[in-house]
């Protein structure tokens, strides 16, 4: 980066050609948001709920949320910020609420914990539509979306959450809510997920995972975890032309949307905003400040004819080589 951080903080993300690509972050930690802030973030595209779960010694109660979320919603406000209801099981465990399972990222995990618990899934809904009262910048995104019966419920779950906090004479409007496109199944349902929400964010570390049959996090097929394997590149440009296909924005939250390459692909396929760590916010926006969408769309079509991954990652190499 031969242009300071606090000089990039304010420019816009914007290639030579004018085209703009909101930068969101990820958030959980506390900590977090002052990074984000730093950064010049446009808004929060995941705000991992299940951070302050993970750091308590037992499920923090209805009030003790509203306090966590306000913190977050205050924060950013005016700017969106997109609260994903707890996403625990897999590799996110709670120490009061143990999980014990062979396969635990096949398992129970994500919404399937909360619609089989419906009482937590309600606290914790109550509490985001509480804390955003006033503010209005809440976006609620529901995780490990498989089907539609399962979004179904979700949403009968947040309508009601809804009428409950009303009845308790809190004025909120009912916040945009959106899935998270990161089983192979959701995939292929693009446009009937969509077609019911607001707005889709792909979740790339799971969908890679998923799509590879490679676990994320276990070191010995760590070489075959790669997002940008040819199938998953399909996948993701396969989602954005289906959501637009039915109006919908999508934006995607997974680490590629912080891998400056990767990047400029999923901005070439026409995601309407990348989520990332705030430590990768600025290197993405100075890369993408020095193409235009031209070049990024030449690159993409290219791409998209290699049938090797290797070849893939070669490619870009070469080409960020000649963008210095
Ligand atoms: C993802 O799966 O890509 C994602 C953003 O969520 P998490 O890493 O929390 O599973
Ligand atoms: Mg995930």
């Amino acid at each position: 980066l031969n242009l300071g951080l606090d000089a990039l903080r304010s420019l816009p993300c914007e290639t030579t050609d004018g085209h703009r690509m909101p930068l969101w972050v990820n958030t959980g930690l506390f900590a977090d948001i002052a990074r984000a802030q730093e950064r010049g973030a446009e808004g929060v595209g995941l705000y991992r709920s299940e951070v302050p779960f993970m750091t308590n010694e037992r499920f923090p109660s209805e009030k003790e949320q509203v306090a966590i979320y306000r913190d977050q919603l205050k924060a950013f406000h005016p700017l969106p910020v997109t609260m994903r209801t707890l996403d625990i099981g897999g590799d996110k465990a709670l120490s009061y609420f143990p999980i014990k399972e062979d396969n635990p990222f096949l398992g129970w995990r994500g919404i399937r914990v909360t619609l089989d618990h419906p009482e937590i899934f309600l606290v914790q809904a109550r509490a985001m539509l509480k804390a955003s009262e006033g503010l209005n910048n809440l976006r609620i995104l529901l995780p490990m979306i498989s089907g539609l019966p399962e979004l179904e419920e979700a949403q009968r779950l947040l309508h009601r959450a809804w009428s409950e906090v009303r009845e308790e004479g809190v004025d909120v409007p009912m916040p945009p809510v959106g899935v998270m496109i990161e089983i192979p199944a959701a995939v292929f349902q693009t446009r009937e997920l969509a077609r019911q929400v607001d707005f889709l964010s792909v979740g790339s570390n799971d969908l890679t995972q998923y799509l590879l049959a490679v676990d994320r996090n276990n070191p010995r097929v760590a070489n075959l975890y790669d997002y940008l394997h040819p199938s998953i590149l399909h996948a993701l440009k396969r989602v954005v032309s289906d959501a637009h296909h039915v109006g919908k924005p999508v934006s995607i939250c997974g680490e590629m949307a912080g891998d400056p390459a990767a990047a400029m692909l999923l901005m070439a396929m026409g995601f309407d905003s990348l989520s990332m760590n705030a430590t990768n916010l600025p290197k993405v926006k100075w890369l993408l400040r020095q193409v235009s969408l031209q070049q990024a769309s030449e690159l993409l079509d290219l791409v998209m004819t290699l049938d090797h991954a290797p070849l893939i990652h070669s490619t870009l190499q070469l080409h960020l080589r000649n963008l210095g």
